[in-house]
């Protein structure tokens, strides 16, 4: 992508104040008064009209390459608006995963928490729990003690066997249901050894079921733990891909903003260049009204008769031999806009007006007088005249005369005397056109009227 400010933005105001000045140089030369002026001779005439020829002439170089300008801005403009767009689209997709990954997040910190918090409360019961079996471990070894002192106190005179029954026993428990034992010993000492089992035999369940249930709340806490470290994980991968994501759009942004402040210049260029051919346009009008005012001034009238030399058999040749179409009618274009002429191409044997390669048919082939008469008007020089380009006049001397633009070159000039069908030029794509075609007008002049006539009534595609 080309984000370049326009280069030829400081050529181009340059340009544009040159074309002013042209501009005010040229009304000082007031051409219609010159054209109007009826004491001075022909000649002089001529010297005048050529001298305004030259600056027009000028003035078209100036356009041609503003309107190159425009043409290559408004291409750059269109790229430009389809790339915004473009990155306008990657922006909200960006901006719709980051919504999504913020929403992950906070579900996975939310989990997190939860299982925390449930780690923190299995904690807090195991050591309730652990606390209790080291109660209970504590009880039953100070108990067990209580019970073996009563015990050697009552039963010393028992004799050895009693006492080698009692060390020799495995453990308490075993040593206390031996029943010859039991029946020895005193009513309030057998209550107190009954209470003292009962309860140890209570304590040593209890530490069983804690202790199976530490080791379910244990695998439970490494479960948890895992889980936590899963989240973690994923919360880290999701972290990341959230600073991937931000830093796209920021640099989105970035380029958009860029965009727009080239976008934002190419206006303001746009607006100069349409200032410029606004003003370009009434430039034509008044050639436009000039040629009329030459035809005036200079041209036959209805109703005057033809310089013999000229053979005029009052019949018009379509102007271009071979096989042609008509690519634009008169009175205007099919956008509506006006059309004093009609525009001719030649065709291939297809129809086409190009060939496979693209080559126009027409550019370079001749085209000819409608009628025969004197060339009044032949400007050869490229680029000349306001959208004419080349273009020349012919009187035929009965108050017709026909107009001819965009040559790629004349064959003839002014004050020529041409015959009907004579070649006069080859057609080419000079002034403002799209393509190589023929320009043909015709006007009438009665009295002091010039109109432009709808050519078809004078001629027709044979
Ligand atoms: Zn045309």
């Amino acid at each position: 992508m080309s984000l370049k400010k326009n280069k030829n933005r400081s050529g181009l105001k340059a340009l544009l104040c040159f074309v002013l000045v042209l501009t005010c140089t040229f009304c000082t030369f007031s051409p219609l008064s010159v054209f109007a002026e009826e004491d001075k001779s022909l000649e002089e005439l001529r010297d005048e009209y050529n001298k305004i020829e030259a600056i027009i002439q000028e003035n078209q170089q100036n356009l041609n390459e503003v309107q190159g300008e425009i043409k290559d801005n408004k291409s750059k403009l269109d790229k430009l608006n389809s790339e915004i767009d473009d990155i306008q689209a990657q922006v909200d997709i960006l901006s719709d995963r980051i919504d999504i990954l913020n929403g992950d997040i906070t579900s996975l910190n939310t989990n997190i928490q939860t299982i925390t918090t449930e780690i923190s409360s299995i904690n807090t019961m195991i050591t309730e729990i652990e606390t209790r079996i080291a109660e209970g471990e504590i009880l039953i070894a100070d108990t067990r003690e209580q019970l073996l002192e009563r015990i050697r106190e009552n039963y010393m005179a028992g004799g050895g066997s009693t006492l080698e029954i009692l060390f020799t026993s495995e453990d308490l428990t075993s040593f206390l249901t031996r029943k010859e034992l039991v029946a020895q010993v005193s009513e309030k000492d057998t209550k107190l050894i009954t209470d003292l089992t009962s309860e140890l035999v209570e304590l040593n369940s209890l530490e069983t079921q804690l202790e199976a249930e530490k080791v379910e709340l244990v695998s439970k806490r490494t479960q948890l733990d895992s889980d936590m470290t899963t989240l973690t994980a994923r919360q880290d991968d999701l972290e990341s891909s959230l600073d991937v994501q931000e830093a796209k759009k920021k640099e989105a942004t970035k380029k958009h903003e860029e965009v727009e402040e080239i976008l934002e210049q190419l206006d303001e260029d746009s607006e100069e260049y349409k200032a410029i051919i606004k003003r370009q346009e009434e430039e034509r009008k008044i050639l436009e009204a000039q040629i009329d005012e030459y035809i005036k001034n200079h041209g036959s009238e209805v109703g005057d008769t033809p310089d013999e030399e000229y053979n005029n058999d009052g019949d018009m040749l379509w102007p271009v031999a071979g096989k042609t179409t008509m690519t634009a009618g008169y009175p205007a274009y099919k956008d509506g806009s006006a059309h004093w002429g009609i525009d001719i191409c030649v065709v291939g044997a297809t129809g086409g007006t190009r060939d496979e390669n693209g080559r126009s048919y027409s550019l370079g082939k001749p085209f000819r007088a409608a009628q025969g008469g004197e060339v009044i008007i032949a400007a050869n020089d490229d680029n000349w005249n306001y959208g004419f380009g080349n273009y020349c006049v012919i009187d035929h001397g009965d108050g017709t005369q026909t107009l001819y633009a965009h040559a790629q070159t004349l064959y003839v000039k002014k004050g020529d005397v041409v015959q009907k069908g004579e070649n006069i030029g080859a057609i080419g794509e000079t002034g403002n056109v799209t393509g190589p075609h023929l320009h043909f007008e015709v006007r009438v002049k009665r009295g002091d009227t010039v109109s432009r006539v709808q050519p078809l009534d004078y001629v027709s595609k044979p």
